[in-house]
């Protein structure tokens, strides 16, 4: 039996400055990347690259719904961080538990990156206590940047991505 694939066109409206300089982009091409939804739905998501026109970096335009690296929509891996023992995301427990572990390892990197965000753009003043390490589960110091209502990984992901500070972490999974 052929399993039925769906595919979108992905395409930002209007100009994003480069990440990398926040200059012009041009469109280069367009590539085709896979994830998997909530029901194990593979999707292809038709992405543009766009070739910054100062340092000619290639930058892939990520839609909210994809997180840079991960094979499963944002909504997935939200779902099993949010609620690890009533999630209906079909993935197998090494990638439920990659996740988890991908998580706890980057969430400071993410709260500095968006404490930092906030601070240049002047998003009012951040009580840095807020964020300690002392001051709540991993989950509510990301809420207290982000808010804790659906969709709350994607509005952390995409804001780090635009000034390229998005890291992989595939290596540290790898078990030598
Ligand atoms: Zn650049």
């Amino acid at each position: 039996m052929k399993t039925l694939i769906l595919e979108f066109l992905v395409r930002g409206a209007g100009r994003v400055p480069s990440p990398c300089c926040g200059k012009d982009m041009l469109v280069r091409d367009t590539k085709n990347r896979k994830a998997k939804d909530q029901t194990g739905q593979i999707k292809i998501y038709n992405i543009r690259r766009l070739q910054c026109t100062n340092c000619q970096s290639l930058h892939h335009e990520l839609p909210d719904l994809l997180i840079p690296y991960k094979r499963y929509e944002a909504e997935c891996i939200e779902s099993v961080l949010t609620n690890p023992s009533s999630h209906i995301v079909p993935a197998d427990d090494s990638t439920l538990s990659r996740w988890h572990g991908w998580f706890h390892q980057l969430v400071d990197y993410w709260v500095g990156c968006l404490t930092s965000i906030m601070v240049s753009t002047n998003q009012g003043n951040i009580p840095l206590d807020f964020t300690s390490k002392d001051s709540g589960t991993a989950l509510q110091r990301i809420g207290r940047l982000a808010g804790d209502a659906t969709g709350w990984l994607a509005r952390i992901v995409r804001p780090i991505v635009n000034i390229n500070f998005w890291i992989h972490t595939r290596s540290a999974f790898i078990v030598q």
